[in-house]
């Protein structure tokens, strides 16, 4: 088992000093490959004192610098885009074909936000009064608090790290409890790189400790945050103490609506593919189907042998596998509730519905299908975040969109369909922050990221993303 790990701040290791320390398992067998420590309110302070002495100089940088910062960053990631996928399939149960993926696009991020250090652009406003000008700036807020989920531990530091640093901000990063051994990866790359020390900070902890110190801390300036809608509730309570500007992606029901002009083998392959992807733990991964009644035998039927084909095991096993497990003990026994109330409710079970979670093993649930399913039942509400697939059956397109916005997510939705005017229908009364049309996530670095209702505040990726990390400052000059 590795060392504990120490806290990164100021530009140095530094150990938490704590003895309190949380295992952290292998979901695939359940052994403790490593200890995280719980830090104290005082590493917050440190690391936020740091941030926000250098966030001064690395502001007033051009932004060109900040962003060949980004671009070592991503080019020590590319030189290493193996060891940390092992550590994600390691510490998160991601088949290794997806974690070296998620690295790759990490890299790739860094290099396009980089890009936008020479696009970052103010406006020249027309005003009333004679000789006068209005300009607007875009500045950097200060520091960034980047509080972070389990589910895509080593990207999800990438979308954070590099819309705050290319606008001037500094940064301090919390890591879920879960997937601690990213972040720890990810300080190895900054070893040597010439970014001055403080710009970027990552204190290990609890939520309840070092996470809602970031989210109380007077001297933040904006709360980047990813994870569940309780938390983000949370978190905005904590921020409110001190009007701090919050930045929310939590959690997703999407729907997948297939209609009966829908190539099906296509829709079929997508929603399980998507379903079981990440063993089902990704916030905009269908949640839930609702398909024309015509064709709902033959899509259970193509979509239950996709699922049924798929082999679950040990992303580092010697065989070949298509899903491995779930995060922990916790993710597996809320899937069999939801399922479990599912079939006492009338839901019938087509194929999956079976979980294990003993302590000291590994955490699986199989992928699974059930139908019957109505709006009422918790499988169809709640995020499931595992590889279950409910469908209920529907008698039309607009009756479909109805139910897809009676619920109080709205992060993505997606349809099947070959006819246009149906998919320009859905496209105008989905209310969701994005639709996918005859296909599942992923979204893609360039659009926006961002959900209705409880799905979060604000957004990530593309221009829309990037001024999330900057204040307006609007100068009138009379000459
Ligand atoms: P979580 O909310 O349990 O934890 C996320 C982080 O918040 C962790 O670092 C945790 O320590 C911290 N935290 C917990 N309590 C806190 C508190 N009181 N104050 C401050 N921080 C606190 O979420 P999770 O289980 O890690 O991640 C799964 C959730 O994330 C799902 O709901 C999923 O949909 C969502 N998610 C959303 C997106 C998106 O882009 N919208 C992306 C990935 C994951």
């Amino acid at each position: 088992m590795n060392a504990p790990l120490s806290n990164y701040i100021g530009g140095r290791l530094i150990a938490s000093g704590s003895s309190d320390l949380i295992p952290v398992l292998n979901p695939s067998s359940g052994a403790v490959i490593s200890e995280m420590p719980v830090s104290s309110r005082e590493a917050v302070d440190e690391a936020v004192a740091a941030a926000k002495t250098a966030q001064v100089a690395w502001g007033r940088l051009p932004a060109i610098q900040r962003g060949n910062a980004l671009r070592a960053i991503s080019a020590r990631i590319r030189e290493r885009v193996e060891p940390i996928a092992r550590i994600i399939s390691q510490e998160q149960g991601k088949l290794f074909g997806l974690a070296k993926v998620e690295v790759a696009f990490a890299a790739d991020y860094l290099d396009y936000m980089a890009e936008w250090a020479r696009r970052i652009e103010g406006e020249i406003i027309e005003s009333d009064r004679p000789g006068e000008n209005i300009f607007l700036f875009r500045k950097p807020i200060g520091v960034v608090g980047a509080i972070l989920p389990w589910n895509f531990p080593f990207f999800l530091i990438a979308r954070k790290l590099g819309p705050a640093l290319v606008t001037g901000n500094s940064i301090v990063i919390k890591p879920s409890e879960e997937t601690p051994l990213n972040a720890a990866a990810f300080i190895e790359l900054l070893d040597g790189l010439d970014i001055p020390e403080g710009v970027i900070n990552v204190v290990y902890g609890t939520g309840a400790g070092v996470g809602e110190a970031i989210s109380s801390h007077p001297d933040i300036g904006l709360i980047s945050f990813t994870g569940s809608a309780a938390t983000g509730s949370r978190i905005m309570a904590a921020a409110a103490r001190n009007i701090t500007k919050v930045n929310l992606e939590l959690g997703g029901k999407a729907p997948a609506i297939v209609l009966k002009d829908a190539d099906l083998e296509k829709a079929a392959k997508a929603v399980a593919a998507s379903r079981t992807l990440n063993s089902g733990q990704v916030c905009n991964a269908a949640e839930r189907v609702y398909v024309e009644r015509s064709i709902a035998d033959a899509f259970v039927a193509r979509v239950s042998k996709e699922m049924k084909a798929m082999r679950v095991g040990d992303p580092l096993g010697a065989t070949e596998i298509d899903m491995g497990p779930m995060i922990n003990r916790a993710g597996v026994c809320k899937v069999e509730e939801l399922v479990r109330s599912a079939l006492d409710s009338g839901a019938t079970l087509v194929t999956g519905g079976r979980g294990t979670a003993e302590e000291g093993k590994g955490t699986y649930y199989e992928p699974t299908v059930i139908t019957g399913c109505r709006q009422d039942m918790d499988v169809m509400r709640k995020e499931i975040f595992g590889p279950v697939l409910p469908v209920m059956t529907v008698d039309s397109l607009d009756e479909a969109i109805s139910l897809a916005n009676d619920c109080e997510y709205g992060l993505t939705s997606s349809i099947y369909t070959e006819n246009l005017s149906s998919a320009l229908k859905a496209s105008r009364e989905l209310s969701f922050g994005e639709t996918y049309i005859n296909r599942e996530n992923f979204e893609a670095m360039q659009g926006f990221h961002a959900g209705n209702r409880k799905s979060g505040i604000g957004g990530a990726d593309g221009k829309h993303g990037l001024y999330e990390y900057t204040s307006t400052h609007v100068v009138y000059i009379q000459s």
